[in-house]
């Protein structure tokens, strides 16, 4: 079972630049986000579980350590999980990976401290910066152009979910399509590259939904996508909402379904960092798939399989190399 036979994975990208696949260490640079901290929201992103992220990360330590740390617990359980859950690869090189909350909203001088320090690390060969569409400014882009410059591979994460306005709203993104639109433009025009997370099984959304997603990020540019099927964990607005109403949520073959079929309308160039997700439980209320890593995947890959890899709805379809 491999993704990478049918998509065009990170890992498979990493092997062609790299020679190896290559593990992110994700960093808690104690950021917060402006839609918690009342700048623009407090509530957050209703499927937003800030107590995930505080139970995951919440150490005060220096960058320096958390990669160090990373790097040894990398190397302590596998890491290829595109192969099979008993691969490992060895890798001396490493992501930085700022992901918790939006991690270009703090001042630009501790912003440019924070970065230098993971940089720092001559194992790090590149940079993933995880944040909102709408906290990017162009000093930020300058500085990401900076360490592509110094040869570092370097990513914008950007957190859309959904393009549709109206579930963007009743999600309480506290952002509209057109920053989305904007900074991609701003940060690809300078050779940034942009990788977009979407979520399938938004409430009120379908497959429809999904499609137009899929439809703008492509239409607007993008190098890199990661899907995420919609799960509610404890501490989210949504947690409450499901208690109360439980709300439908995809199920596994629902959401191989959607996934493969969006993969199957994505060009060949743009990268899938991600094609599912998963969470511990406690921590994870619904639905209990995502509690098993593989599970997501390997359904994944039947579908992909049985009715074709990644482009092969678009016209002009060629084989994968
Ligand atoms: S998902 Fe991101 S933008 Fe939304 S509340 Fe959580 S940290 Fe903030």
């Amino acid at each position: 079972m491999s993704l990478d036979n049918y998509v065009n994975t990170f890992g498979a990208y990493c092997k062609a630049r790299y020679g190896q696949r290559i593990k992110k260490l994700t960093i808690d640079a104690q950021f917060t986000c402006p839609n918690r901290d009342g700048t623009l929201g407090v509530g957050g992103c209703t499927f937003c579980n800030v107590a995930s992220f505080s139970a995951q990360q919440g150490l005060e330590q220096p960058i320096s350590i958390q990669l160090a740390e990373g790097k040894l617990r990398a190397h302590a359980r596998p890491t290829d999980k595109t192969h099979s859950p008993r691969s490992k690869v060895a890798s001396d090189k490493y992501i930085a990976y700022f992901q918790a909350y939006t991690s270009t909203y703090d001042e630009f001088s501790q912003l440019k401290i924070k970065y230098d320090q993971a940089v720092a690390d001559k194992d790090i060969v590149g940079l993933h910066i995880g944040t909102r569409p709408d906290c990017v400014s162009n000093e930020v882009i300058d500085l990401l152009v900076q360490y592509q410059r110094q040869g570092l591979d370097v990513w914008l994460e950007l957190g859309l979910q959904t393009s549709n306005v109206l579930t963007l709203k009743r999600i309480n993104r506290g952002h509209h399509l057109n920053e989305y639109r904007k900074t991609v433009n701003a940060a690809r025009s300078r050779g940034i590259k942009v990788c977009t997370h979407l979520i399938l099984g938004l409430p009120g959304e379908t497959t429809v939904d999904y499609f137009n997603s899929l439809q703008t990020v492509l239409g607007i540019g993008v190098d890199g996508i990661k899907l995420h099927p919609l799960h509610i964990v404890e501490g989210s607005t949504m947690a409450k909402q499901w208690r109360y109403k439980s709300m439908p949520l995809l199920t596994l073959e629902e959401y191989a379904c959607a996934a493969a079929t969006l993969i199957r309308h994505t060009p060949q160039h743009v990268i899938y960092h991600r094609v599912t997700a998963y969470a511990k439980k406690p921590i994870l209320l619904a639905p209990d798939w995502c509690a098993y890593r593989w599970q997501g995947l390997v359904a994944i890959v039947d579908e992909l399989r049985e009715y074709g890899g990644q482009g092969s709805a678009l016209a002009g379809f060629g084989k994968m190399a």
